[in-house]
């Protein structure tokens, strides 16, 4: 074997790595002087492209990290209470195109403060987001479709899908394909039924991920890809789902509600907090009906929280 190999991480497990490389998947470890720099960023997540040494044992040593062309991160926030002031970003996936939102129509009622949140850190990470409501045989789809019409009209994909009926899967897969997308939403709402009727299978490896961690305190450190017939990868890390929102200061909160954060510079202060100023920009258009008064509540809330958030630590 060549003593040189490129390839995709496509597991992350307690510090081996699993590399899809021409010649097959080789486990790999990371050498101990790259760990002792100091460092940024996670130094290796599943989607990063790496250059392996290989061991004579045939195992891997990887060298080199081909720089990231997008990431799902948070910060990292160690072992004690929350941090403002970490300079460390955790990456869960590296490399990733989208990331998808699965929501059901019933069974259980979506949550649309949930939703919110997500698509909050789908826009901190800068990725297209697309929202996949499920299990809409439980209902009448033109409701469906008036309750995500909010989304559609600020520029969010939102696709319907029934697995029971086979509705939409056609255009789940269609969108799946040959990306790195991050599939993700609270157990219950179909995702694994969503994936196997995809592609046979994928559901239940996807799911194992999942079952196995998580609960407990590293359900970040485990992440797997799944590779998809005809190019593209499903990627489902349990550290997405309880993401809390780290390091953001409440006033950044307006950036990532994309129709809030034109409006911004029109308020009549320059530091308004868009609830009671006067000469708000923000309540005008949530008063005529531009902004959603549910997604304003979202807003409201979410900086509400980091308010407290940075009360607790200055
Ligand atoms: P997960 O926890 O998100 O992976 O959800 P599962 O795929 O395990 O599905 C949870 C439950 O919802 C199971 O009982 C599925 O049979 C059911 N389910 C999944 N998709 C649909 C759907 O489109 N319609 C209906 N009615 N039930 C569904
Ligand atoms: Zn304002």
């Amino acid at each position: 074997m060549d003593t040189k190999q490129i390839g995709l991480v496509i597991k992350s497990q307690s510090g081996f790595y699993t590399v899809q490389t021409a010649v097959g998947q080789i486990t790999a470890q990371i050498p101990g002087r790259m760990k002792k720099k100091r460092q940024q960023s996670t130094i290796v997540a599943v989607g990063d492209q790496v250059t392996l040494s290989i061991n004579d044992d045939g195992t891997g040593k990887i060298e080199e990290i081909s720089e990231r062309k997008s990431v799902l991160a948070r910060s990292r926030t160690s072992a004690g209470p929350r941090s403002l002031t970490s300079d460390t970003e955790q990456v869960l996936v590296a490399n990733p195109d989208q990331v998808i939102f699965v929501f059901a129509l019933k069974n259980p009622l979506p949550s649309l403060r949930k939703l919110d949140r997500f698509l909050v850190v789908a826009e901190m990470n800068g990725l297209p987001a697309i929202i996949c409501i499920n299990k809409i045989d439980l209902g009448q789809i033109e409701k469906a479709r008036k309750l995500f019409r909010v989304y559609t009209d600020i520029g969010y994909d939102v696709i319907y899908t029934s697995v029971t009926e086979n509705v939409g899967i056609d255009v789940l897969r269609a969108r799946l394909q040959a990306k790195i997308s991050v599939f993700t939403g609270s157990s219950g709402v179909g995702k694994s039924s969503l994936l196997n009727a995809v592609q046979s299978n994928l559901g239940l490896q996807v799911s194992s991920v999942s079952d196995a961690t998580g609960k407990g305190m590293h359900t970040t450190r485990h992440a797997e890809m799944f590779p998809l017939q005809g190019g593209g990868y499903v990627v489902d890390t349990p550290g997405i789902r309880g993401l809390a929102l780290f390091d953001l200061a409440p006033e950044e909160v307006d950036a990532y509600f994309r129709e809030i954060a034109p409006l911004v510079p029109n308020c009549r202060f320059s530091d308004c907090t868009h609830k009671h100023e006067p000469g708000c920009a923000v309540r005008t258009a949530v008063k005529n009906g531009t902004v959603s008064a549910a997604r304003y509540d979202s807003y409201l809330r979410l900086r509400e929280e980091h308010e407290i958030l940075e009360q607790s630590l200055y």
